[in-house]
């Protein structure tokens, strides 16, 4: 098998939550790797999610727009740029509903300009060998769309059903990605993951809503009857998932990454109200916070990933048990929340 080294590297939407928590482990390895980070910092990114960083002096922050194609080409040059590892991206269902627009520009748009300014400046200005360069493109089970209960989880042969915007933008993505691999040449590789959780998770997300809701005693809010099904990953995990594909990944392939820890959004609220009360004991139990409120329209209703594919070829699985990925969250959002 050969192993891929990258060397300088563009990741995209690193001030987000998985993006922070990639380039943190990309940094904190012994390999010398030069790693931009572009990001427009909407809303949902921060740099606060990056103070500290091991290694820094191999770091560089560029704040923009994946849709600025001379920005993204001029990146590319200037900082010799061989692997792109591309996050950015709008990524809640909820703000896609209302504002699905803003989910094509940048997640269709800007997932096109970077692989067009990647084929532009590796092949076409620099004739680069496709063995010496890396576009891993980052998405989601979503695309997949709504799961019965018992239907089997999906794989990298199962076929697109996208069914909200944001899902959608990233099947688009996705569908490009591959293009380029097809008709190009270029050397992508793509992977879809299931529900992550973790630190610099952004505060709309569930699990950190959870944990705020019993931190602060509001009502937590869930959606209809709660009984969506999620595959949750600690998001280390996911990381290391995409470092293996990185190294040792055939292109124009496509891994799904999932955690086989399948919760309906009940019993995980369940379970995390009672964690948070043994930790954090009140008057009453935090359960007594849990609030159904009316459905998201179009909520899917299960998602399933097989991890076989990831697991057989390149040797990943996840390490993290949910109770120690679930402490090390709580940890870090009383930190965020009480201080
Ligand atoms: P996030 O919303 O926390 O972070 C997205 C980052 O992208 C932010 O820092 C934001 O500022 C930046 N960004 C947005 N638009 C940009 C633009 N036009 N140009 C440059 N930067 C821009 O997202 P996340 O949860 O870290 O997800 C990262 C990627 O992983 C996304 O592609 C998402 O689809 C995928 N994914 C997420 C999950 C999950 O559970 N969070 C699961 C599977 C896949």
């Amino acid at each position: 098998m050969t192993i891929y080294q990258p060397r300088h590297m563009l990741v995209t939407g690193g001030a987000g939550f998985i993006g922070a928590n990639f380039i943190q482990h990309v940094l904190a390895q012994n390999a010398p790797i030069h790693l931009v980070n572009l990001d427009k910092l909407t809303y949902a990114g921060s740099l606060s999610h990056l103070e500290h960083l091991p290694h820094a002096e191999r770091y560089h922050f560029i704040q923009g727009d994946i849709t600025d194609a001379a920005l993204v080409q001029h990146l590319l040059r200037h900082h010799r740029i061989d692997t792109i590892v591309h996050f950015a991206a709008e990524s809640h269902v909820d703000r896609s509903i209302a504002s699905p627009l803003t989910f094509v520009e940048t997640n269709v748009v800007g997932t096109a300009v970077l692989l067009e300014a990647a084929r532009h400046v590796w092949f076409e200005e620099n004739a680069l060998p496709a063995a010496q360069c890396r576009f891993h493109h980052v998405s989601t089970d979503e695309v997949f769309g709504s799961l019965g209960l018992d239907s089997p989880a999906c794989t990298d042969t199962t076929a697109y059903q996208p069914r909200s915007p944001y899902s959608a933008s990233k099947a688009g993505s996705d569908h490009l990605a591959l293009a380029y691999y097809h008709t190009y040449g270029l050397p992508v590789t793509l992977s879809n993951c299931s529900n992550n959780y973790g630190p610099y998770q952004h505060d709309e997300k569930f699990i950190p809503t959870i944990i705020r809701c019993c931190l602060q005693a509001k009502r937590i809010p869930i959606y209809g009857q709660g009984n969506n099904c999620r595959d949750w990953l600690y998001v280390d995990d996911h990381c290391q998932a995409i470092t293996a594909i990185l190294r040792s990944g055939n292109i124009g392939q496509r891994y799904t990454i999932g955690a086989n820890n399948e919760w309906d959004n009940n019993a995980l609220a369940h379970y995390l109200c009672e964690q948070m009360y043994r930790l954090f004991p009140a008057a009453s139990p935090y359960t007594t916070l849990l609030d159904h409120v009316t459905d998201r329209p179009g909520h899917d209703f299960r998602y399933a990933v097989s991890t076989e594919k990831i697991q057989t070829e390149l040797g990943w699985s996840p390490c993290t048990s949910f109770e120690a990925g679930l402490r090390k969250t709580i940890e870090f959002y009383r930190m965020r929340y009480t201080q």
